[in-house]
């Protein structure tokens, strides 16, 4: 049985790898960033997403996609930015695949667009296999869950292009221990960029920002 299981994750997996190409041609030709949130449930992908949001409308052409398994909550609260807020619901499905991506931009016109932001079902492991086609992914993880995050998920950390640390404003209080997890990124994932923030006191924004200032100066 064990084969067939593999053989039919490994056509799922494939035909996702296909989509996510022409979702990345197609994000190209309409000079849109395109950038992937993935994290643990929790982490605060909503609360960074509202600031960022925030800051970047309606000076640039900023909009978001959100997916969860159920509610459109975060997506409700996105729109208060009055930027361009789109829910998908995966329903049972744990993660966004390129198929859910491309059905909820089908009537979007992307060349309007200068950055796009996918907020990803919470989730540290699935999440990693599938490409949406991104400029951009970004784990965040929080202060709050604990310095060997990186150790515990090590894919998600190793396909990620910048990490974001999260919470910062609650670091002291949950002991958190910075050098620990700084050594935990570096050992899954050497290199990785990581930018602190905590989005409700707002500090950290400028540098996590800064991250797209090229991307969205024309
Ligand atoms: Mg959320
Ligand atoms: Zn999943």
């Amino acid at each position: 049985m064990t084969p067939r299981i593999v053989e039919v994750r490994r056509d799922l997996l494939r035909k996702n790898d296909l989509l996510a190409h022409q979702l990345r041609s197609r994000f190209a030709a309409a000079g849109v960033t395109v950038v992937n949130l993935v994290s643990g449930p929790g982490a605060g992908k909503t609360a960074l997403l509202e600031a960022t949001l925030a800051a970047l409308h309606p000076g640039r052409r900023v909009a978001a996609l959100v997916g969860d398994l159920a509610t459109d909550n975060d997506a409700r609260r996105l729109g208060r930015s009055g930027a361009p807020v789109r829910q998908i619901t995966t329903g049972t499905v744990c993660h966004l695949d390129a198929e859910m991506v491309a059905a909820a931009l089908d009537d979007w016109d992307l060349g309007a667009l200068d950055l796009l932001f996918i907020e990803n079902v919470g989730n540290l492991v699935c999440p990693a296999s599938f490409d949406l086609g991104e400029s951009l992914r970004v784990v965040l993880f929080s202060v709050t869950e604990g310095e060997d995050k990186p150790l515990k998920y090590p894919t998600i950390f190793n396909g990620a292009d910048l990490a974001v640390l999260t919470k910062l404003d609650l670091a002291e209080a949950v002991e958190f221990d910075r050098a620990a997890a700084y050594r935990n990124v570096q050992a899954v994932r050497p290199g990785l960029e990581i930018v602190e923030v905590s989005a409700k006191r707002g500090t950290g924004l400028d540098g996590w920002l800064a991250r797209f200032s090229a991307r969205i100066s024309a």
